[in-house]
């Protein structure tokens, strides 16, 4: 059994989902009662594999909201992972992916030093934080949506924002080792994790966002920022790529901009429907097929029988095992969402 521990992306959304999630009295409830709230299973999967392996999952509601971040209920924000993590073990579920701000959280407030929660001691091996999976996929979107909008990686300039970060620094790795990218520039607030990022790559240019964005033929969007950016579509190259890998996302503005190619980032493509709810309610374009990456790792774990972390901490995501989860990801079926042609 595998298992997803996912939120919502604004008290909105909650309020507007509460009534898919199965509790239509919760619809007009604000931000303390979210708070207050504890995690529930809200949908049961069952995904089959093009090789046609069948696995049963769960989907757990943390009750997690980003605003608890932006109004620093710190305390509630870190209840809400702990809780829903405790709950996964109580289910027996083998192997549960840290959706969203689920495993940020669990990083940020150190949140490894917390193991007992009640009668339950959380067992860290039975959950991952599916950011292999997920670097891996935005990875491939570069490669292959740059082609699709006739960007030559060879002659591209890719900013990453958010490259110190475990997914944007993964990201990096793999365009320096497995691609000819012209050059990189990394974005981030704190200084001295972009210069050990830089020392690391041997490699990447340091600027701030307004700087990187003209000169950039490809954004990778990797910021944990609990409410998107606005920026102004003019800003960008023509043409240029935009991959958003945040949940929520970090571009706030519609771009609606002739050359300016949006693209979800960090989505994968199923070849065969997945009977759930969940992906309705977090509104992807194709619920049935489509689903984030981090959430198809626990997935592809199950399907191998792979119980382990398999990606855990921050900063250790290495090539080798972005390979590995890709291998893995094509064997049964998935692929990364691409522009629409
Ligand atoms: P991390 O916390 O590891 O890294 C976040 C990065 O963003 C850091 O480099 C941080 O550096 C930077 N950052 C934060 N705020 C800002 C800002 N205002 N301006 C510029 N840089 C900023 O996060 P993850 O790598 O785990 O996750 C990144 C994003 O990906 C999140 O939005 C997450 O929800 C999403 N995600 C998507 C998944 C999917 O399946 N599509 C799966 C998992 C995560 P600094 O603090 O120095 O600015």
């Amino acid at each position: 059994m595998f298992g997803l521990i996912g939120h919502l992306t604004t008290l909105e959304h909650a309020q507007a989902a509460a009534k898919e999630l199965g509790f239509p009295e919760y619809a007009n409830e604000g931000l303390d009662f979210w708070c207050s709230a504890p995690p529930f299973i809200a949908d049961n999967i069952t995904v089959t594999s093009v090789t046609g392996q069948k696995i049963e999952g769960q989907y757990i509601e943390s009750c997690f909201l980003p605003e608890m971040l932006a109004t620093r209920r710190i305390k509630a924000a870190t209840r809400k992972i702990l809780n829903a993590m405790a709950h996964a073990q109580k289910h027996g579920i083998n192997i549960t992916a840290l959706g969203g701000f689920s495993s940020i959280i669990f990083e940020n407030f150190n949140l490894e030093q917390f193991q007992h929660i009640r009668n339950i001691k959380l067992e860290f091996e039975r959950f991952t934080t599916g950011n292999t999976h997920t670097a891996y996929i935005i990875c491939q979107q570069v490669e292959q949506a740059s082609k699709q909008v006739g960007i030559e990686l060879s002659k591209a300039t890719v900013a990453v924002c958010g490259a110190t970060g475990d997914i944007g620094s993964a990201v990096c790795r793999w365009l320096d080792a497995k691609t000819d990218v012209k050059e990189l520039l990394l974005i981030a607030r704190n200084q001295e994790r972009l210069q050990q990022l830089q020392d690391e790559l041997g490699r990447g240019k340091i600027l701030p966002i307004e700087e990187a964005l003209p000169q950039a033929d490809i954004v990778v969007w990797v910021a944990s920022m609990p409410k998107g950016m606005e920026i102004d579509a003019k800003v960008f190259k023509q043409p240029s790529l935009l991959i958003d890998g945040g949940y929520p996302k970090n571009l706030e503005t519609q771009i609606q901009h002739p050359g300016v190619h949006v693209l979800n980032g960090g989505i994968v493509e199923h070849s065969l429907d997945i009977d759930w709810k969940i992906m309705n309610i977090v509104n992807m374009d194709v619920p049935a097929r489509q689903l984030f990456a981090c959430f198809a790792e626990s997935i592809l774990l199950e399907f191998e029988k792979l119980y382990t972390n398999f990606s855990w901490g921050r900063n250790r995501i290495t090539v080798e095992k972005m390979e590995q989860i890709g291998q893995v990801s094509r064997k049964h079926g998935f692929r990364p969402l691409l522009v629409e042609s």
